[in-house]
């Protein structure tokens, strides 16, 4: 797939999706909801376009995202699960806010399992693919 052909397109409204800290693909790869090689394959939107997830960003620099679907609104779920769903969202957004200016790899984006990232001090597998190969659609 050609890095500038299209396919960064909002799957949402269809408006051209900015960059990595409005992306819901790279929020939930930062979550590890999406993996390394799957990001050139996966349809990305923005962030507030995919409310259900939006909803649970808490942040002065977000805007809150309302869910009208009483089903899928916070406000009507489980308190506990929809304070760990803020934490757990809300401390990937922030990750993901930072990132492009931080000059880390963006194989190293994702945080751990429990959210906090070690980046390139971590045990990471060895980095066989050359950086030539990095999805970097957002540099085009
Ligand atoms: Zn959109």
């Amino acid at each position: 797939m050609a890095k500038c052909d299209g396919g960064y397109f909002c799957y949402g409204c269809g408006e051209y999706v900015e960059n990595i800290t409005v992306s819901e693909l790279y929020l939930r790869y930062v979550m590890r909801e999406v993996a390394y090689e799957k990001l050139l394959e996966t349809p990305d939107g923005h962030i507030r376009c995919n409310e259900n997830l939006a909803q649970y960003i808490v942040d002065d620099r977000f805007e809150p995202v309302h869910v009208d679907e009483p089903k899928l609104a916070k406000a009507n779920l489980d308190p506990a699960f929809v304070r760990a769903e803020e934490e757990r969202v809300t401390r990937a957004w922030r990750h993901l806010q930072a990132l492009p200016q931080s000059g880390i790899p963006m194989r190293e984006y994702p945080l751990d399992e429990d959210g906090v990232w070690r980046g390139a001090s971590g045990e990471q597998e060895s980095d066989e693919t050359s950086s030539a190969e990095e999805p970097s659609a957002f540099e085009c």
